[in-house]
């Protein structure tokens, strides 16, 4: 197979052009109609990585991501120019009530069994970790002791996107218009010529199959992020998340956190009409009870991008269509894209070369849905 069109230079078509053509010297054409990435969400993500999934795959793939990450700077090297995603390695505290702790219990020997590096702490253990944490209501936490925390989004989309291209990937403004059996044509008439197509256009995907009589579930859902600043001193604070739903990390000198909005959940919803009532009615309240410090917040930004949400079963899409051999998914992330990347980038791109699909994704095939067996992923944020 030579001849390969992704249509989205994100960070999924960029990791899978970037390890075609590092590790199997196939250049591959990126179609990116929006290079400043101004509406991506990879641009827009808050970029942390976890072990704590409910199921293998999203666990596996994390893992092996994780370990690509902490070594980014050595994969990626171009003309000797080392990229920086200044990952760290905080962890991710989950905290569970009295109605969540069975759970939490369920998914911990899930996790541990899976090789996840993750501890139970009861509310003493909570406290003496974690002095700042109220822990009133919280039956359980359920900490990442290495291997989960947060990194540069922006940094890593233009780490893979340069790789590439310096590997032979060629990256080009285009907006796909249609898919064909082989070619992808554009809205300005230009038309590509492939043997495979990779569709990696994230929340806009199903756009894209509409006219092949495919409704794929994969939707475009607003999520807010707010940056706040605390004059408090909160040494360790891990990616928390609350029983509320809300979570918060930090963030340079501050913090962002945000929430699953509140009401319907709607499609397309426009990503300038950030939902301040979403902070000051939800979010500061359940972080002030958790973190008495915190009733000195102060908002200073806030940015919203989509989860691409693949409604199905809250798990990517990764593999040729039913019907279509010529037509692979990789979009429907769900808001674990980011973290999933590079494994997913890495087993994609060995399928388009070799035609042999490795194992690790081999549970994300776009199969399930005609089969209505969905991968369900009860740990979503
Ligand atoms: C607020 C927020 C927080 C998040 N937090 C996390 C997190 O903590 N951890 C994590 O792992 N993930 C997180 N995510 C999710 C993660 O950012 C996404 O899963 C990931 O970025 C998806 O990458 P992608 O390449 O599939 O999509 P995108 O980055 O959206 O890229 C798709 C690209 O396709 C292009 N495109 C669309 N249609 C066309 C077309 N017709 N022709 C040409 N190009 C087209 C778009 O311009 C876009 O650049 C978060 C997302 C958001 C919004």
């Amino acid at each position: 197979m030579t001849s390969i069109v992704i249509v989205g230079g994100g960070v999924m078509g960029a990791a899978t052009a970037c390890f075609l053509a590092r590790d199997h010297g196939i250049a591959a054409t990126v179609l990116e109609r929006e290079p400043t990435y101004r509406q991506a969400s990879s641009a827009l993500s808050a970029s942390s990585i976890r072990q704590q999934f409910s199921t293998t795959v999203n666990i596996a793939l994390s893992r092996e991501s994780l370990l690509f990450y902490r070594r980014i700077g050595d994969e990626l090297t171009v003309n000797g120019e080392r990229p920086d995603i200044g990952l760290v390695e905080g962890g991710y505290l989950y905290l569970a009530s009295d109605a969540g702790a069975a759970l939490m219990r369920e998914l911990h020997a899930l996790q541990r069994a899976e090789g996840a590096d993750v501890a139970l702490l009861d509310p003493h253990a909570l406290h003496e970790r974690f002095p700042w944490l109220c822990t009133d209501g919280i039956a359980l936490g359920s900490l990442g002791l290495s291997g989960e925390g947060w990194f540069d989004g922006w940094s890593v989309l233009q780490a893979f996107r340069r790789k590439a291209i310096a590997c032979g990937a060629r990256f080009v403004q285009a907006e796909a218009a249609a898919l064909e059996t082989h070619a992808v044509r554009c809205t300005d008439g230009r038309r590509f010529e492939a043997d495979a197509i990779v569709l990696a256009a994230g929340a806009w995907s199903a756009a894209l199959l509409k006219p092949l009589g495919i409704d794929l579930p994969v939707r475009a859902r607003k999520r807010d992020v707010f940056v706040v600043e605390s004059p408090a001193t909160l040494p360790g604070f891990p990616l928390l998340i609350d029983t509320s739903g809300v979570w918060c990390r930090p963030e340079g000198r501050g913090f962002i956190c945000g929430a699953p909005p509140r009401g319907d959940d709607v499609d397309d919803a426009p990503l300038e009409h950030i939902d301040h009532a979403l902070f000051d009615e939800h979010i500061w309240p359940a972080l002030a009870a958790r973190v008495p410090a915190f009733e000195a917040l102060r908002v200073t930004s806030a940015w919203a991008g989509y989860y691409e949400m693949n409604l199905f079963d809250h798990n990517g899409l990764v593999g040729p269509l039913p019907g279509w051999p010529t037509l692979h998914l990789a979009c429907g992330f769900s808001g674990h894209g980011m973290q999933q990347a590079p494994a997913v980038g890495r087993a994609l791109a060995a399928a388009l070369a070799t035609g042999a699909w490795h194992s690790s994704v081999a549970s994300l095939s776009p199969q399930r849905m005609w089969h209505n067996a969905p991968l369900l992923e009860r740990n979503v944020i």
